[in-house]
């Protein structure tokens, strides 16, 4: 059966590099999946999880933002942080919601509430991704 190369690139290094089967990621316009083959084409991703199948498992990566690069054979995502499930802090990302969720409710103006919307979604997404909760 066919592979696919993943490369999971952020401004701090390399996150992830491997052999798959299948990719899920979660693009502006929806969900999609990436099989070996898939034509090329770029799309921006949203905070979310990003899937990878190999051998009948699946493994995740916290993603925040960034694009998504299809080839054939290759896919890359650059982002601007990515976690795997191991590396993840859950402490540190349960601390982020609190502070997330207090600014929200003493909010400013719309920036405020903006960034705190983002921290909040970037927090919740480390902890799903750590608790497997996709
Ligand atoms: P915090 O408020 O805890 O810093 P954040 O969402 O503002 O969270 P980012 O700006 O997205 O953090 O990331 C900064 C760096 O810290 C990145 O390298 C990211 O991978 C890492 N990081 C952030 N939160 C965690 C976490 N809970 N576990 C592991 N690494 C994390």
């Amino acid at each position: 059966m066919k592979t696919l190369i993943v490369n999971i690139v952020t401004p701090d290094g390399p996150v992830y590099d491997s052999e798959v089967d299948m990719i899920i990621a979660k693009t502006a316009s929806g969900e999609i999946g990436i099989l070996p083959g898939h034509i090329p084409m770029v799309a921006p991703l949203v905070i979310g999880a990003v899937k990878l199948k190999k051998d009948g498992k699946s493994e995740y990566v916290a993603v925040n933002g960034g694009f998504v690069e299809v080839r054939p054979e290759k896919v890359t995502i650059l982002a601007q942080s990515a976690e795997v499930a191991s590396n993840i802090d859950v402490t540190r990302a349960k601390e982020a919601v609190k502070r997330a969720e207090e600014r929200l409710q003493h909010k400013q103006d719309s920036t405020d509430f903006n960034r705190a919307e983002l921290a909040l979604k970037r927090a919740m997404n480390r902890i799903n991704v750590y608790e497997g909760n996709i």
